[in-house]
């Protein structure tokens, strides 16, 4: 019996302020595209307050939900989407746990360059409604 192909998906991958401050731009794109996703939208920018607290808005309460916001608007990210076959779940791969000490294993982005639960590097979205939503929150337009 032949496997269908995976369906194509679409997800919301930011590149957050520190992997920008620390020159990480370049390697976490090469990975996405040498894992054969595709870029189909990329902008630099700082993130409006309002576009943060929507985009962490299932961590409203949480302890580190302040400093979280605090970080996410410090300085410039990426945001980008990025889309393939399974692509939510293919850049999550790529991303590794969140905690980059406990969680991400060695040769996944966080794996390789984190050490800080909350400083990690990157966001993929972890569903495919999550996905639409955010790229509807930082990419009205597409
Ligand atoms: N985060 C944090 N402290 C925690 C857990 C998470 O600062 O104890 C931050 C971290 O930057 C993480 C983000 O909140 O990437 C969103 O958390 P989530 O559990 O959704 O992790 P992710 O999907 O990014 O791996």
């Amino acid at each position: 019996m032949t496997e269908q192909p995976a369906t194509q998906e679409r997800t919301l991958v930011l590149i957050k302020p520190d992997a920008v401050a620390r020159g990480y731009v370049g390697e976490i794109l090469a990975r996405i595209e040498r894992k054969g996703l595709r870029l189909a939208a990329l902008e630099l920018k700082v993130a409006p307050n309002e576009v943060a607290q929507q985009h962490y808005a299932e961590h409203e309460g949480r302890p580190f939900y302040p400093s979280l916001l605090e970080f996410i608007t410090s300085g410039p990210l990426v945001a980008a989407v990025v889309e393939g076959p399974r692509a939510v779940a293919a850049f999550r791969q790529l991303a590794g746990g969140t905690d980059p000490v406990e969680k991400a294993i060695p040769g996944t982005i966080r794996g390789d360059f984190g050490l800080e639960t909350q400083e990690n590097l990157v966001h993929g979205s972890d569903s495919v409604e999550s996905a639409e939503r955010e790229i509807a929150l930082w990419f009205p337009a597409l």
